[in-house]
Formats: structure tokens, sequence, C-alpha cells
């Protein structure tokens, strides 16, 4: 596949995770990866952590690629999780750090019933083995039980763990409650961030649920959805830039990459933003100078042009 940028010539790569969250690669390593593969503009977005933000952010500097703060929020909305991504958020910022602490807080409890889950199943100590793969102890994942259960050979890769253990309805799921779309949003947004939603294109609502979920998020102040990025197919890419148009909403792209050969997800190598839509970084000083076709669209905004872009 090509390297890729949008129509303007940016190689935007605005979701990733490092070793903070269930990324494989520490976060330096991560941007130099990134930097390698020829991402220009770059978020880390951990899960409900930002612990990696200034280690990434001295790394882009070092490798030149520009750098906006980011961080990928767990969210509970209509009875499923959802994620919203913040982009160019101020990590420092104490509301944001406080409601991810607390996001955080319940992935212990529930990492161990897990675990007693599988075991019931003839998987034991996953709780163990899943610990062996974590970076962060604040931040057990489910991947990183799927990592070990790859491990153990019961599956062949990831997928085929989620799909048989880790997914509603499954022996090794356990649910939890996140937190609210609303307060996520605003969390983000005090730290003067950006919210996107992550991967529309993976909930399982249909239309009429999908379309309320957007009118909340864009009501608590979200502005932008994922249209390209690792979960979707090309059909979706198409969907949901119309989506975003029709609903208002700007556009972002993320690869959400996690670890070299895992899903067959590479950083900054996702195709360009179809050009009907506007890109989230849009206005950003990040991203440069406007060319003259940006800054057209932006003026032909349905809500015109705003300062902040
Ligand atoms: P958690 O936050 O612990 O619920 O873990 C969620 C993470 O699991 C996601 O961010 C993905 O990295 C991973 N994940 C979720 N569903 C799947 C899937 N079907 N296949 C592979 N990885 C998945
Ligand atoms: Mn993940
Ligand atoms: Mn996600
Ligand atoms: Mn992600």
């Amino acid at each position: 596949m090509p390297p890729s940028a949008d129509p303007w010539g940016l190689n935007a790569d605005l979701h990733c995770h490092s070793s903070m969250s269930d990324g494989v690669l520490p976060p330096d390593q991560l941007v130099a990866r990134a930097a390698a593969h020829g991402v220009q503009i770059l978020a880390l977005t951990d899960h409900d952590e930002v612990g990696g933000q200034e280690a990434a952010a001295r790394a882009a500097s070092a490798h030149g690629l520009r750098y906006v703060g980011g961080v990928e929020v767990s969210v509970t909305w209509g009875g499923e999780t959802i994620h919203v991504v913040g982009l160019r958020i101020d990590w420092r910022n104490n509301q944001l750090l406080e409601g991810l602490a607390r996001t955080r807080a319940g992935r212990d409890l529930r990492a161990r019933e897990m675990a007693a889950d599988l075991a019931r199943v003839g998987i034991p100590d996953a709780y163990e083995g899943a610990l062996r793969h974590v970076g962060n102890p604040a931040l057990i994942s489910r991947t990183h039980f799927a990592r070990h259960i790859v491990d153990t050979g019961v599956c062949a890769h990831i997928d085929e763990v989620f799909r048989k253990y880790l997914t509603e309805g499954k022996p090794g799921f356990v649910e939890h409650r996140w937190a609210k779309l609303a307060e996520a949003v605003g969390w983000i947004r005090a730290a003067g961030g950006t919210a996107v939603l992550a991967h529309p294109g993976r909930y399982r609502f249909n239309p009429t649920q999908l379309w309320a979920l957007l009118e909340e998020f864009r009501e608590a102040g979200g502005e932008a959805i994922e249209v390209v990025c690792g979960s979707h197919s090309r059909d979706q890419y198409g969907r949901f830039a119309k989506l975003a148009r029709e609903s208002r909403l700007k556009a972002s792209r993320g690869s959400d990459f996690h670890a070299p050969g895992e899903r067959h997800i590479e950083l900054g190598r996702l195709p360009p933003l179809p050009d009907s839509v506007v890109p989230v970084w849009a206005g950003w000083p990040e991203a440069g100078q406007l060319t003259a076709a940006l800054a057209d669209r932006l003026d032909h905004r349905p809500d015109g042009p705003s300062p902040s872009g």
C-alpha cells in the first residue's frame, strides 16, 4: 500500500497505543516507528491513561514529527462500551487526570473476575498470565488476556480469543460500567481537547441508535468521528464520511495500531480521508499553514468558519 496522506499532503495518525495501555511498544519506540512509516502528525491515545504523553511528545520532537496530546476514554452508552478519543488535550489537566483515574480504577477487579470465569472453562491462572503482558499495572485490559491465551496455545490469534472468550455472552466476558459519555467529553474539553467518537463502525447499534449517539455526542461538545480507521472497511470509510457530513462533525484518521504484526494494522498506512469531509486537524496550528483548498472548505462548512477550526 502506498504511504498515505490527506488530500493536502499530511499523513495524520491520530489513534494508537503504547505499552502504557494495551500496545506493546513503549511511547518512544512507538513514535520512532510512526516516523519511520511517514507519519507527520501523531497522537498517542492510550486507553484511559496519559502516562505516556510526555515521552511521546519528547520523542516526536526528536524525530521532527508534529505531536498532539491524546487519550482514548472508555465509555458506557446505551448498554454498550464505546470509545471517545481526545485530541490536543493538555495531559496535565486535573479534571482529565481525575476522570481517567476513576475510569481505570475498576480494571483490576474486573480482570480478577475475568480470570475466575476463564478458570471455570479450563484456562487457569489467566490473571497472572495477562499480567506478564502488562506494561502499566493500572491498565490491565482484555488485550493482555488475549495475548496470554494465544501464548498458552488455546487460540491461534487474538481475534479468535476475543470471538471465543472475551466478548459479550462469552465465558471470559465481565460486564463493566465505564465513564458516562458527557463526562468523558467534558474531561476532554476541560483539558482543551477535541472529542472524537472512535471507530463508530464497530458498535452494534441500529441506525436510529447510532444517530441518537451522534446527537448526544455533539450536544455534549463532541466534534468529530473517526472515518478512516483500523476497524473500518473501505465501504465504511464512505458510509461514515457521509454520516460525518450529515451530522456536521469533522472526520479523523487513525490506525489504532497496538503491536507490530498484530491484526495487520500499521502506523500511517491507511488511505487518506475522503475529500468530502473536514479533517479534525483543519485549523490546528500543529497541522501547519492551511492550504487554499482547506481554507476554502472551512468557509463552506454548514456552521461557517470558526477561529479555532
Ligand atoms: P478493554 O478496554 O479491556 O475492554 O479492552 C479493549 C481492547 O480490546 C480494545 O481497545 C482492543 O484493543 C481490543 N479488542 C476489542 N475487541 C477486539 C477484537 N474483536 N479483536 C481484537 N482485539 C479486540
Ligand atoms: Mn486497545
Ligand atoms: Mn477503541
Ligand atoms: Mn484504540
